[in-house]
């Protein structure tokens, strides 16, 4: 369960207390799509890494091996090697980014696997059984994701449906939580806020499903296009309605400087695919800005990637190294930029906590907010 521990301005220090660990928040989450990190990172890596939760897309597993095959093996802790906690997504957002000929009733969705074309048919209970036979610790409710920019009675009428689909996720979560073969009895379920960009929808179904007491509460449906200064408004707008006493996520996002606003706008909880993507273009994160390494100037450059950045990948190659490797087409580049930059995320996060531990966020927030940004 959720424990405040301080406050600073909006920012929040606290606990999240799971039947599989501790997390620390605010925190970042690394996203290990379909049971493994992009860029040939295990779970063992994730140890050396400082990461805290990993999560695990439902739509993947469902399609490949199966949720059912991944209940006989153990659960998707055991079967990736990761014994801290897992969130798994709904699946509702592969459902309406990545498959095709969906259609939407108030049943659920029916679409084509993006893998084999089969027909496969998710509403609120499937999603829920899939993610509890994944045997995650946090699973998430099913929801529409509707594209951005959308017209305001759309949104409106997705956001009534996406409410009643969380009142049959926590009918269908009761219900298997207490049957004798559910692999965690005790896993945790997030209600997610939708409503676009629309402040008074958002702030209506906010209200909305604070009242159905979930373990947690995500905000959806942002980061798709729409500027960074909107989605701050969004979520300045709906935080006065998300519970004090409950964890708070914010789905998908996103850049070191878009993490640091939110915290600053009270958001404990984090992913984004953003770290393992840009490192296998060659990108790398630095508190001084992100770095291309495939930019000639790192020939001879026999410096780590971040001067003082104790990930495994710092302590022992230098960037002529890893530019060499990315001009070679080696896997080792991703694999080692892929681990600094999920270190990076996390030792920011540390780095966000330790502040706010500190009193000293808005401090470290001026010192770093620009600096993060840039291209170096
Ligand atoms: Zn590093």
């Amino acid at each position: 369960m959720y424990k405040l521990l301080k406050t600073e301005g909006a920012a929040r220090r606290g606990e999240f207390e799971t039947v599989h660990g501790t997390v620390q928040t605010p925190a970042f989450m690394n996203v290990a799509t379909a049971g493994a990190i992009k860029g040939a990172v295990s779970a063992y890596d994730l140890r050396e890494l400082k990461c805290q939760v990993q999560l695990c897309n439902t739509y993947h597993l469902h399609l490949r091996p199966g949720d059912g095959t991944v209940k006989k093996l153990g659960g998707v802790r055991k079967f990736t090697g990761w014994d801290g906690p897992v969130l798994t997504d709904s699946g509702g957002f592969q459902v309406f980014s990545l498959a095709k000929l969906r259609r939407i009733r108030e049943e659920g969705v029916t679409f084509a696997s993006h893998v084999d074309g089969r027909r496969i048919f998710m509403g609120p209970e499937e999603s829920i059984r899939i993610q509890s036979n994944l045997g995650s610790t946090i699973a998430m409710a099913f929801d529409e994701c509707v594209e951005n920019p959308a017209e305001y009675a759309y949104a409106k009428n997705s956001c009534a449906r996406t409410a009643r689909w969380l009142e049959r996720c926590k009918a269908e979560m009761n219900r298997l939580n207490v049957l004798e073969d559910t692999l965690n009895p005790n896993q945790l379920l997030f209600g997610i806020n939708q409503g676009c960009t629309f402040a008074d929808l958002r702030i209506e179904h906010m209200k909305r499903i604070a009242a159905l007491d979930c373990d947690g509460y995500a905000i959806g449906g942002l980061a798709v296009g729409e500027p960074a200064e909107e989605m701050y408004h969004i979520i300045e707008s709906i935080e006065p309605f998300m519970p004090k006493d409950k964890i708070r996520y914010l789905m998908g996002v996103g850049t070191p400087a878009n993490i640091l606003e939110a915290v600053r706008r009270g958001v404990d909880l984090f992913d984004c695919v953003m770290p393992s993507r840009n490192a296998r273009h060659g990108h790398a994160f630095t508190m001084e800005g992100c770095r291309n390494l495939l930019n000639a100037k790192y020939e001879l450059d026999e410096a780590p990637l971040e001067e003082g950045c104790s990930c495994p990948a710092c302590q022992k190659f230098s960037r002529a190294y890893i530019h060499h490797l990315f001009k070679a087409g080696e896997m080792l580049a991703m694999r080692l930029t892929v681990m600094h930059n999920l270190f990076f995320y996390n030792n920011l996060l540390e780095k966000i906590r330790k502040s706010l531990d500190e009193g000293a966020f808005e401090g470290f927030y001026k010192e770093n907010v620009e600096k993060l940004s840039r291209r170096i």
